[in-house]
């Protein structure tokens, strides 16, 4: 279905564009501490042979070495999660919402289940919640950012409009804070991205770790992702599904919206 088709994509800003020449493998959601922890949920992508990817635009590609066997692009201006490219093959992963149009592709697998966050599952509807910790201790990838915050997560909402597709590299899932009260440990690297809504986003310019936004309104919420260990909190709904990527379902039975 995508053989022969050249499928373009990009992170939120512009600064990183790519084509890559179909046929895309099926998209793979991994579940893993890593992929959660970058993608502020948990990550989708589809992978190509690096002879059949361009680079249009890279400006602002940024990689990190998340481990010995791999490391991650990002887009360092927005925080777009982009790439992962393990280490001595010649093929890179690429995030399956940061596509443009249609993919034309299906998730095939969740991988690294045992590893996902406890407010939701890979397929069905998420747990019931069980631990409810008093504090929360969020940090990117790298450690560079960190900070806490009064517990439990509570309410999670899922949001599949484009920028957070862009941005997450799959959908985002997060939880109204308050801001005041988060007590910053560090964040020497923490970065802001002023989103066209007129929103800001906040994510760490040396792992490209997504850590929490504030709309114009002031609204802050914090993504599910940055938090390590149980969040004490739950999925309760899918706002934006008008704009989801076509390579999903939503299959847990929550209320979804088109909009919000
Ligand atoms: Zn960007
Ligand atoms: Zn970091
Ligand atoms: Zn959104």
């Amino acid at each position: 279905m995508t053989e022969g088709h050249v499928h373009s994509g990009s992170c939120l800003c512009g600064g990183v564009r790519f084509e890559a020449d179909g046929p895309l493998r099926d998209v793979w959601a991994c579940h893993c501490g890593q992929c959660r922890r970058t993608s502020g949920h948990y990550w989708a992508a589809t992978s190509v042979p690096l002879e059949r990817l361009r680079l249009v635009a890279d400006d602002t590609l940024t990689w990190f070495d998340s481990s010995a066997a791999a490391r991650r692009g990002f887009c360092r201006r927005c925080g777009a999660s982009l790439f992962w490219k393990p280490a001595g093959e010649e093929r890179l992963a690429i995030a399956a919402g940061a596509f443009d149009g249609p993919t034309g592709l299906g998730t095939a697998r969740h991988i690294h289940t045992g590893d996902a966050g406890d407010y939701y599952r890979p397929e069905g509807p998420p747990p019931d919640t069980v631990a409810a910790p008093s504090r929360l201790d969020c940090a990117c990838l790298c450690g560079a950012c960190a900070f806490e915050l009064p517990g439990a997560a509570g309410a999670i909402t899922a949001c599949h409009c484009r920028q957070c597709r862009k941005l997450s590299g799959h959908y985002s899932a997060s939880f109204d804070a308050d801001e005041s009260r988060l007590d910053w440990h560090r964040r020497d690297t923490l970065a802001e991205y002023r989103t066209p809504g007129g929103g800001r986003r906040g994510f760490c310019s040396r792992c490209g770790s997504s850590l929490w936004f504030r709309s114009a309104a002031g609204e802050f919420s914090v993504e599910a992702g940055a938090v390590l260990g149980p969040t004490g909190g739950r999925l309760t709904n899918h706002i934006f599904v008008a704009s989801k990527g076509d390579y999903y379902l939503i299959d847990d039975g929550l209320p979804q919206s088109g909009a919000w």
